[in-house]
């Protein structure tokens, strides 16, 4: 592909402590790619996200977008510069309203009327944040709530979202769903890189996926090649 790299990470190592939890791994997105991160728990992949987003410290390495370094720089530095994460866990302002959380999510832009459009823009991909607007968050279901948070990301207007396990102790007919929006908001133009253990589901989206295994990436492809290797089917899909 030709397209932009907007985010590569090179021989990139994360400590906590004593204990290295990436252990120089490379990788890169592209413009308008879904690539997702699959890998068992504890392997490195939230770690991953954090150095990137600026949110933990990195030992080494390098992180660039379009070619220029973005190591080392703060969390809200990044969001500026387009690149956001929505943690696991979620994070919502639980005491604030839906619409409330959303117009919290634009706190870095000033054009009104754009907010107002993507405010609206967020309710089209999800009609269920749009009925309970004002509803307070924190009175919201999980599945609900994850919703909620991709929609803060969104209204940043990103141009990478970094998603860590969205599907994370949600029921299943709220996985599908989820899954549904990730297709649907990478379908609108939106690079993603997508964390997630449900590997099946995580590589039946993405355009490339990487395997990470203690801290390294063991092996990497489109998601159709890696769905369909005997060693991720055998690891990872449960076969
Ligand atoms: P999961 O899918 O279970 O969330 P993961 O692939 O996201 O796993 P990480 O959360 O990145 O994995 O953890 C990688 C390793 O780093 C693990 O061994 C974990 O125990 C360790 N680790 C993570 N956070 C910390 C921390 N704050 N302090 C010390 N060790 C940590």
């Amino acid at each position: 592909s030709s397209a932009p790299v907007l985010l590569k990470a090179t021989d990139l190592r994360v400590a906590y402590g004593g204990i290295q939890a990436v252990k120089g791994i490379s990788f890169e997105v592209r413009q308008g790619e879904l690539v997702s991160l699959i890998g068992a728990n504890g392997a490195g992949k939230t770690t991953t996200l954090k150095a990137v987003t600026g949110t933990q410290p990195i030992l080494s390495g390098t992180i660039e977008s379009m070619g220029q370094s973005i190591a080392r720089q703060g969390p809200w530095d990044l969001v500026r510069q387009g690149l956001v994460m929505v943690p696991e866990g979620r994070g919502t302002f639980t005491r604030m309203t839906i619409t409330e959380n959303l117009q919290m999510g634009a706190y870095i832009r000033n054009d009104k009327q754009g907010i107002l459009d993507d405010i609206d823009k967020v309710f089209a991909i999800f009609p269920r944040l749009k009925e309970r607007r004002n509803q307070l968050a924190g009175t919201m279901s999980g599945g609900e709530q994850q919703m909620l948070a991709m929609g803060r990301a969104l209204m940043t207007q990103p141009k990478v979202l970094l998603l860590d396990e969205p599907s994370m102790g949600l029921s299943p007919i709220m996985v599908d769903k989820i899954f549904e929006v990730v297709a649907d908001i990478h379908q609108r133009g939106v690079t993603v890189l997508l964390v997630e253990q449900n590997a099946t589901r995580a590589l039946q989206l993405a355009d490339r996926g990487y395997v990470m295994d203690s801290g390294e990436v063991t092996m990497t492809g489109t998601g159709h090649d890696l769905l369909s290797d005997p060693r991720v089917r055998a690891a990872y899909l449960g076969e």
